[in-house]
């Protein structure tokens, strides 16, 4: 839990020697709880400082790895709401395997990438689930993580072809499941001997409240929670009182990302909880098998939810060229957020013409959101093409604005001498035919 000033200046010297360039111990206290400074700062700081503020920066929800060639970190999350502050790391969206599947699959998954706003997603792990004997489901495990360098999440049916499996997969950081308080002890030294981490599971939060306490104290903390729950509703109030007891009540042995296994033998349902767990705190959720639709509406999602609010998505300002214009080449101006950055140039290029996309800095707000904050104006659009240059470069002198904020068009006009101002849709969605009837002739 985060310290008040107060606290840290009790463990400080307090002899107001002022190396660390505040005046006194008392206002470096200060900036220290507000994250301002670094107690490295202070040469005379104690072990116990050191130790206690220690403690007290770590995120309420411990940061896991998993992967070693494709690394994804899990948790380090201090806020409950995104708008707080930012979600640090997103859900993992892994799918699951049987051991008996065709090895065509493996490929499938390691190739499917989904491109949205100037992003590529990708599926973060494979969960391997065991149907065939020991050795085969070991042996498959080899093969999908030969095949994909992706984690695995490996589900045995029990403790020997857990220990087969992590071994054929020595060294993955892979997940090894279904550790519970009976074979705890057994699966701890396997994972700390073929470097894994293990996703604990009990019947209730009081069992993995338990079980995490247990492993941390024997000395393994590399631990991800599988919460048993049975319907929609218990999943989100199970995931909302994990989190709320990791970062309001302090409760370390809840602090742990979790993993959850979606199956519940309908696709509505398995659909909606998925959305349950990326949207309440899931750190990886497994979907039942590998379903394209499923993933995309997934990611897209997940996109969402895991985009910095305070930073909006944005793309650099600069001339693009969409498709292979020429120095006669229409040119269209809008802002650089990213998603509208997109959705125009997907629907010039949709449009089958090569053009000019002019993209001021306009801090990653949309069209009416930067024209209200003066972002956005003619003079603002004017300064910016004077600045690349575009009179050089370009024969045209006919621009398109976006309809939304036809009102710029005189100043964009005056403050571009030699330039026609043609005013194009509001939506990016009716540029292919606004093109195709004002420009192409
Ligand atoms: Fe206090 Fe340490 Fe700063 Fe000196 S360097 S004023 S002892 S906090």
């Amino acid at each position: 839990m985060a310290l008040s000033g107060l606290q840290i200046q009790k463990l400080l010297p307090k002899t107001n020697c002022k190396e660390c360039g505040s005046s006194t111990c008392m206002a470096f206290a200060m900036k220290l709880a507000a994250k301002k400074a670094s107690l490295s700062e202070c040469p005379y700081a104690s072990e116990e400082a050191k130790q206690v503020l220690g403690a007290a920066s770590e995120p309420p929800v411990k940061g896991v790895k998993i992967g070693r060639e494709q690394v994804s970190t899990l948790g380090e999350e201090t806020v409950f709401y995104r708008h707080e502050k930012t979600f640090v790391n997103q859900t993992v969206i892994a799918v699951n395997l049987y051991d008996d599947a065709d090895a065509e699959i493996i490929g499938t998954i390691k190739n499917y990438t989904l491109e949205r706003v100037g992003e590529i997603l990708t599926i973060g792990a494979i969960a391997v689930t065991q149907r065939s004997d020991s050795d085969s489901f070991a042996a498959f495990a080899k093969k999908v993580y030969d095949a994909t360098g992706l984690p695995l999440i490996l589900r045995a049916a029990d403790d020997d072809s857990a220990e087969k499996a992590a071994k054929a997969v020595a060294g993955s950081c892979s997940v090894i499941a279904g550790v519970t308080m009976a074979n705890a002890d057994r699966m701890r030294e396997i994972a700390q001997e073929q470097g894994h981490v293990l996703a604990v599971t009990a019947e209730d939060i009081d069992g993995v409240f338990a079980l995490t306490s247990k492993l941390k104290q024997d000395g393994f903390n590399e631990l991800i929670i599988e919460f048993k729950t049975h319907s929609l509703l218990e999943a989100y109030e199970t995931n909302s009182v994990a989190r709320k007891a990791a970062l309001k009540g302090g409760v370390k042995a809840m602090g742990y990302p979790s993993i959850s296994f979606i199956d519940t033998g309908n696709d509505l349902d398995d659909f909606a909880l998925a959305i349950t767990e990326i949207t309440k705190f899931g750190g990886i959720t497994v979907l039942p098998s590998f379903d394209p639709a499923q993933l995309s509406t997934l990611m897209t999602l997940r996109q969402n939810i895991y985009t910095d609010p305070q930073k909006p998505i944005q793309v650099e300002p600069k001339l693009y060229a969409i498709g292979e214009p020429d120095r006669t080449s229409p040119i269209f101006v809008t802002t650089n957020f990213s998603l509208t950055y997109f959705l125009v140039s997907g629907e010039i290029e949709n449009s089958g013409i090569s053009a000019w996309l002019v993209i001021p800095e306009c801090e990653g707000m949309s069209v009416l959101t930067a024209w209200a904050a003066g972002k956005f104006s003619g003079s603002h659009i004017a300064k910016f093409i004077k600045e690349i240059d575009l009179e050089s470069n370009v024969d045209t002198r006919e621009i398109v604005i976006p309809g939304y904020v036809a009102q710029i068009s005189g100043e964009l006009e005056e403050s571009l001498p030699g330039f026609k101002v043609l005013v194009g849709p509001g939506e990016a969605s009716d540029l292919e035919s606004y093109i195709k009837s004002v420009l192409v002739k």
